[in-house]
């Protein structure tokens, strides 16, 4: 009789847990997987899918402008987000079926229930009343993240929407204020700003997107002030409070601000409640996350964690690479460290930002001396239709080296843009080197081979 029920068990079916899963019952291994919710994970039930979805929609009616300054005579008509939810929630039901049935079809078992930990190598999986024990060689811990809120506002907790919300809202505000200043808030108060409702964010910082290129942050707050978005930085609620249908900030200015809805994007927080970790040699972080070395162990040496519930780059593909490199770590026996260096990124704010590498601040506080290449430009498809709008870019190149450290784009389809110069920024190549590479023609793209002059 085997020794354990399990070779592996995975607590959480979503980016990472189900492709760890998938890869090592396609080895033959005999695998469990528990899941609370459906399967699929922030990503494909509250995160990326359903919110580019959303993302597409609220460009409807910036596309309705270039089709009149081309001549169409067409006219925006109402958005129903009736029929869009509907359809949305469809889509994440259609995909999170496919979760299910990859995992089926690689031979692991999904077991809808939550996961806590008796001991080291025991879990009690609870689903609807009913508990029972489950023994496994070796443990993964991809239990993700979930919205924080700060409690020590008043009034947050029963009348905050966080991110999960703003895919069941039962009908669209006609006006809201975001809070926050990160990537959630930003996508959000485009997708809101560009559904017709008028949108204010609040951010407690001097300037939004701590952590990304400051050119990049002082561009993305000009554009979406110019689409109609009012920003409030500086500035902070201290308690929220309901009369009828509005809700009522009182900030930490001694200002009070009336709107339809507030939802926060304050950040998120690794979900380790109901895991039990107390019976375990592990300790969570200040931030809650669970530690592991650069293999993705934890602690105790046969219990992994990978994706955000180690708050390492909180991003789907990366728990993907995380997964793929702790099944060969231990489960193939070829340790493999899965490297966290210069991850390209989007943002799916309106415009786009994709960022890889340094930002200029990063390369200062790194002591490296660089060069900086950026140009700015009018989007040709905005061309018929004038406007303020401008597509910014801008390249950070170690002087010595020439190898571009850093690259960051703010405008239309720039999450697709940096997925390729991520390779050449993760390849480490040279200035000269992407220089030599032809433009494409007529693209905003080519710029990126193009830009001749240091900024001085
Ligand atoms: P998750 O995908 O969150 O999966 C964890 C699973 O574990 C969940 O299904 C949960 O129900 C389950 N679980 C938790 N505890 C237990 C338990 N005790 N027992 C059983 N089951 C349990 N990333 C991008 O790369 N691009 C984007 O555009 C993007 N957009 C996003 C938009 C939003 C609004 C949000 C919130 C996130 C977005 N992200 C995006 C981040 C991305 O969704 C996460 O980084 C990714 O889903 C993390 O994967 P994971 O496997 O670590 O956890
Ligand atoms: P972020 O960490 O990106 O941003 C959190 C924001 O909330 C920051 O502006 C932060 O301010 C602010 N904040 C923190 N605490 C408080 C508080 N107590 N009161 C008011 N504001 C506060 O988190 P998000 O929730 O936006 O997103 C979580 C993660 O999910 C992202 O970091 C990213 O990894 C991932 N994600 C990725 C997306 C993509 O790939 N396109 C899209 C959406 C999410 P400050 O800067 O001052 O700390």
């Amino acid at each position: 009789m085997a020794e354990y029920d399990y070779d592996l068990f995975v607590i959480g079916a979503g980016s990472g847990g189900v492709r760890a899963a998938r890869l090592a019952a396609n080895m033959g291994l005999k695998v469990g997987v528990a899941e609370e919710d459906r399967p699929g994970g922030t990503c494909v039930l509250r995160g990326c899918v359903p919110k580019k979805f959303m993302v597409y929609a609220s460009e409807v009616p910036s596309n309705i402008d270039y089709a009149r300054g081309f001549g169409w005579d067409v006219q925006l008509g109402d958005f129903n987000w009736h029929q869009f939810k509907t359809h949305n929630q469809a889509e994440v039901t259609r995909l999170s079926g496919i979760y299910g049935s990859n995992l089926a079809r690689a031979g692991a078992e999904l077991i809808p229930c939550h996961a806590g930990f008796k001991d080291e190598h025991t879990l009690i999986l609870t689903q609807g009343g009913a508990t029972r024990e489950v023994t496994a060689k070796t443990i993964l811990i991809a239990t993700g993240g979930w919205p924080f809120l700060p409690q020590h506002c008043p009034g947050v907790l029963e009348h905050a929407l966080t991110s999960n919300d703003m895919f069941e809202l039962p009908e669209l505000p006609k006006k809201m204020v975001i809070v926050g200043g990160g990537y959630i808030a930003v996508e959000f108060a485009g997708i809101m700003n560009g559904l017709g409702v008028e949108v204010t964010l609040m951010y407690r910082g001097e300037k939004i997107l701590r952590g990304f290129d400051s050119d990049v942050r002082d561009h993305l707050t000009a554009e979406m002030k110019l689409r109609g978005i009012t920003i409030l930085t500086g500035v902070d609620p201290i308690k929220l409070h309901t009369e009828g249908d509005d809700t009522i900030l009182h900030l930490n200015n001694g200002e009070t601000f009336t709107t339809g809805k507030v939802m926060y994007a304050s950040g998120r927080k690794p979900k380790t409640e109901g895991l039990n970790l107390d019976v375990l040699d592990i300790k969570v972080d200040v931030h809650g996350a669970i530690p592991v070395d650069a293999f993705s162990r934890t602690a105790v040496p046969h219990i992994f964690a990978i994706g955000d519930v180690t708050n390492r780059v909180n991003l789907t593909p990366v728990a993907i690479r995380e997964a793929v490199a702790f099944v060969e770590t231990a489960l193939k026996d070829n340790p493999v460290a899965y490297d966290h260096g210069n991850i390209p990124t989007a943002v799916f704010s309106q415009p786009e930002i994709g960022t890889v590498g340094l930002s200029e601040d990063d390369a200062k506080a790194k002591g490296i001396v660089y060069d900086v290449y950026q140009t700015r430009f009018r989007p040709m498809k905005t061309a018929f239709v004038g406007g303020e709008s401008r597509t910014f870019m801008k390249l950070i190149v170690e002087a010595e080296s020439d190898i571009v450290i850093g690259c960051h784009i703010v405008g239309n389809d720039s999450g697709e843009m940096i997925q390729l110069a991520g390779i050449a920024v993760k390849a480490r190549l040279t200035k000269a080197q992407w220089d030599a590479t032809c433009a494409v023609h007529p693209t905003a793209a080519e710029e990126l081979v193009t830009i001749k002059d240091k900024r001085l």
